[in-house]
């Protein structure tokens, strides 16, 4: 058993054992009925956790989880474009001069 992720919310830790299991990697969800009992944000000790069960598959997690949590971050950031205006993360193009994103 090998803990590959954690976060103060049960949607992500959700969708990425959805994929694991997508994927054919057994993983189990701890903290996740403490979290929603709390009603607000947990210690970071009671964060619901994803586990594989079986440790040999935790490069495939590891690649699968840092793939997917970088392209939400990307999606969710900011940019700027080459002439200047600033473009919400959900934008792949400029809307003022219709460059293409590149960041
Ligand atoms: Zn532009």
């Amino acid at each position: 058993m090998k803990k590959v992720y954690s976060a103060d919310n049960i949607v992500m830790p959700g969708f990425i054992k959805n994929l694991l299991e997508s994927c054919n990697i057994d993983c189990i969800i701890k903290n996740q009925n403490l979290a929603g009992a709390l009603g607000e944000i947990p210690p970071i000790e009671c964060w619901p956790e994803v586990w594989i069960i079986n440790d040999e598959n935790l490069a495939e997690a590891m690649d699968i989880i840092n793939s997917t949590t970088r392209d939400n971050l990307q999606t969710n950031t900011r940019w700027k474009c080459q002439c200047g205006e600033t473009l919400e993360g959900q934008f792949s193009a400029c809307w003022h001069c219709g460059a293409e994103r590149t960041s």
